[in-house]
């Protein structure tokens, strides 16, 4: 026990930092964590002007309102796989058995590498969306998720959803941009990001349509902008940060005048089956 441990470094330590708190941890998997606390200075990130929206997903974990898809990585089918056999494995061993630990521990470790690469995925990407953008526009996914499966797959691409979000609340707040998170009430699939007719049926296996204007949709990315736009409106009416939830489930088109293409389909929303088959469908 006198050897010293291998180390693996996250990241290098600051310049001149010296830790204020050390915290050392062991987790499921049985790998031991040192975190130092250090203060940093947060590099000055140069002023944009873009602003983007993003729709989450499961085909692809995100679509962006500029068109690009950021797909779930290759390797993800396979972990998940390796996943699930190793869970069911896991249910065969008696309970309290040696072997049921060591099947435990076999669990552990497939669900850390996964989250470990999901997360090293995550800071890229919210780094760079943090870095190219002024303003990002998230849905807010507390609602819709209530209501749909609890799949593996979903499960996963939920945690990854929140974890992005947590990503993208401090980094924006590090580089001075903004997050707006929309709520989940307006119907981001099926209004149409051209011309704002509202489509009457959008089913989970469309994924692409048109509407009535000629446009064809990709419809994760009409939904990506979608969300933009109403994040735009959002701010521009009211400056704040996180948009009151009764603004877009009432459908007061009084707040959506900075965005014509958006209030065109807001009326329709306000009979209330509208909004209900509008959650649900999506
Ligand atoms: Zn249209």
């Amino acid at each position: 026990m006198a050897d010293p441990l291998d180390i693996v470094w996250s990241r290098p330590l600051p310049e001149n930092a010296s830790p204020s708190t050390v915290t050392v941890s062991q987790d499921a998997a049985g790998r031991w964590f040192v975190s130092l606390l250090c203060d940093d200075r947060i590099e000055q990130t140069p002023a944009v002007h873009a602003a983007i929206g993003i729709d989450a997903g499961l085909n692809s974990l995100l679509t962006l309102s500029t068109g690009e898809k950021v797909v779930n990585p290759k390797y993800e089918r396979a972990d998940r796989q390796a996943l699930a056999r190793a869970q069911r494995a896991m249910a065969r061993k008696e309970r309290g058995s040696a072997n049921r630990a060591k099947a435990r521990l076999k669990v552990a470790r497939i669900h850390a590498r996964i989250t470990d690469r999901r997360r090293d995925l995550l800071h890229k990407l919210t780094t760079r969306l943090v870095r190219e953008n002024q303003t990002i526009v998230i849905e807010d996914l507390t609602v819709r998720n209530m209501v749909t499966n609890h799949s593996l797959a979903r499960a996963i691409s939920d945690a990854a959803w929140r974890q992005l979000r947590t990503m993208l609340e401090y980094k924006a707040e590090w580089h001075g941009r903004n997050l707006v998170v929309v709520d989940r009430w307006f119907p981001s699939s099926k209004l149409c990001s051209t011309c704002g007719a509202l489509a009457e049926r959008m089913p989970l296996s469309v994924r692409s349509w048109m509407c009535r204007c000629g446009t064809t949709h990709d419809r994760d990315v009409n939904a990506a902008r979608n969300i933009l736009a109403e994040g735009l409106s959002v701010t521009a009416c009211g400056g704040g940060v996180r948009p009151q939830r009764e603004s877009s489930r009432s459908g007061q088109p009084t707040v959506k005048q900075e965005n014509p293409r958006a209030t065109k389909g807001i009326p329709v929303l306000q009979g209330g089956e509208d909004v209900k088959s509008a959650t649900t469908q999506q």
